[in-house]
């Protein structure tokens, strides 16, 4: 099972409680958005399962797995960055790659991963470009193939659609869900904005001051009372 699960999660910074008693279950291959104000927590719980953050208290599970302790390196995760966080000194290829290379995958599955992620982000044609060199679009799209790339069991999005103009989130958001039907990972989203949340979640998780205030569809988080 490819679920996320927090239980009685806190997260604190000094004596400041950012993450107040997360009870949370995110299912199996389902895209789960963490919604809410600037500032309620959502980086943080996202951070979390990403193991880029301690756990103050509680537990997370991945899978069938407690991963409190477990390192980031060994969760099966891709993330995308909000400031896309792509290496500046290599180029489009060598940003995409650089992961499975670590991971020593063997040269003909990255080049096919990363061929077919070349096609489908419409980066064919930009392969020796460095990011300096790139539009905002393309390098979104630069940082979701190295993502993609890895074919992890986790998918964290941390605000990735944010810096880009209102055109291109639109055409975004919909190549964002039509990359999660292909692979269909756990899908964590993490936006502030509503349209988003509404367009791309199967659930939505509605964060405030650090608390879950509820996790409800699209429908019935925007009908709520
Ligand atoms: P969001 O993603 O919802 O905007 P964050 O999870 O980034 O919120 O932040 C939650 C709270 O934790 C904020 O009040 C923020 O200032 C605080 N915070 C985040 N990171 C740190 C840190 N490294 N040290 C201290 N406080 C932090
Ligand atoms: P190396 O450090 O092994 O010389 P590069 O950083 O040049 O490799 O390329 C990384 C990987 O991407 C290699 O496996 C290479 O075969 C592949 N690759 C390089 N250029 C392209 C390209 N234009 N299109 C698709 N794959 C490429």
């Amino acid at each position: 099972m490819k679920e996320i699960r927090f239980e009685n999660v806190c997260k604190s910074y000094g004596k400041t409680e950012v993450v107040k008693n997360l009870n949370l279950t995110i299912k199996e291959g389902e895209r789960l958005i963490l919604l809410g104000p600037s500032g309620c927590g959502k980086s943080t719980t996202l951070r979390m399962i990403a193991g880029l953050e301690d756990i103050t208290s509680g537990s997370l599970y991945m899978g069938d797995k407690r991963v409190n302790e477990l390192p980031s390196g060994k969760r099966n995760v891709g993330m995308v960055f909000q400031n896309y966080a792509l290496y500046p000194h290599m180029n489009v290829i060598q940003n995409i790659t650089y992961g499975l290379k670590v991971q020593k995958f063997p040269k003909d599955e990255i080049n096919l991963r990363t061929d077919a992620a070349l096609g489908m982000l419409q980066l064919k044609g930009y392969e020796n470009r460095l990011p300096k060199d790139l539009s905002g679009g393309q390098r979104q799209r630069v940082a979701l193939a190295r993502a993609v790339v890895k074919q992890s069991d986790y998918f964290l999005l941390d605000e990735p659609l944010s810096n880009l103009d209102a055109q291109l989130r639109v055409s975004a958001r919909k190549e964002l869900v039509k990359i999660h039907e292909l692979y269909k990972q756990t899908f964590v989203y993490v936006t502030h904005d509503q349209v988003e949340a509404m367009t791309v979640g199967d659930r939505i998780a509605l964060m405030y001051q650090g608390h879950l205030q509820m996790v409800d569809t699209p429908e019935n988080v925007y009908n709520r009372p």
